[in-house]
């Protein structure tokens, strides 16, 4: 009987349930829209290697091109690149799907800061940054994964190196309250303020034809935030375009 039927607005659970379901269904719409966008962002990413190799096979066997070193180096560096591509792409999947391992003990970090500079250091160019440590004698041990923690900071000291052709590179150190946090700074290119919110996002790339220039696949730092968020840590960036950009994260002190 439609009479004794109460109306919508007295039933507060319906009305709830109305609203859970709602939500329930954008988020569901949410989830489908990011996965479609990753595979497009996937496919283009994987294609853009194989076609230059593809190229360049197929002008070498019609004998279009003469081999050269420079033809060779370039195949191997698009080579390099999706091999890159579909490690950090397993990394991220592995990340995201909860799989990563975090084995947290606590841990000197230290020592890791000191041979991770002198490993980057004899890398760099003469004409290229200086790297600089700016870490006092004695730091609180942290309770962090000593694996990871090696990732992220391998991670941040390389986009600085790839972004930063001249000035220096900076890893600071310092303990605030319950944390010890750890910056890498740099002189580099800088990001836009719009570009900001967006690093972290996985295949986000300032400029898509210069990162890919430097064999960027835009997953790095997608993976580093969720390493650092997986041992309870967070990331944050701060950058101007053309001065440079520092990227800091924390752990907890042990
Ligand atoms: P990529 O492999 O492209 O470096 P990342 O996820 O590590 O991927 O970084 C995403 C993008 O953020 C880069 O392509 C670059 O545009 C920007 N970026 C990251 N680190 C720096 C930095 N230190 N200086 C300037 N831009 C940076």
């Amino acid at each position: 009987n439609l009479d004794q039927r109460m109306p919508e607005s007295e039933i507060p659970e319906l009305n709830q349930l109305g609203v859970s379901f709602n939500s329930m269904a954008s988020s569901i719409e949410d989830v489908e829209k990011r996965r479609r966008e990753l595979i497009s962002d996937l496919t283009h990413e994987l294609r853009t290697p194989l076609t230059v190799v593809r190229g360049y096979l197929e002008e070498l066997a019609d004998g279009r091109v003469e081999p050269s070193p420079e033809i060779y180096s370039r195949l191997v560096r698009e080579t390099r690149r999706l091999e890159r591509l579909i490690h950090d792409l397993q990394e991220l999947s592995k990340a995201e799907a909860g799989y990563l391992s975090i084995n947290a003990k606590k841990i000197n970090i230290r020592p890791l800061i000191v041979s991770l500079v002198g490993r980057f250091a004899d890398q760099l160019l003469e004409e290229g940054p200086v790297l600089k440590l700016d870490c006092p004698a004695e730091l609180p041990p942290v309770l962090a994964d000593l694996d990871r923690t090696e990732q992220i900071l391998v991670n941040l000291l390389g986009n600085a190196i790839r972004y930063t052709e001249q000035g220096s590179i900076t890893v600071k150190a310092w303990k605030d309250n319950r944390q010890l946090w750890i910056a890498i700074i740099d002189t580099g290119v800088g990001i836009a303020q719009e570009d900001l919110p967006f690093v972290f996002e996985r295949f986000w790339r300032a400029d898509r034809s210069r990162a890919s220039y430097s064999g960027g696949t835009g997953i790095g730092l997608a993976i580093t935030r969720r390493l650092v968020e997986l041992q309870g840590g967070k990331i944050e960036v701060e950058s101007e375009v053309g001065q440079g950009s520092t990227f800091r994260f924390c752990l907890p002190i042990a």
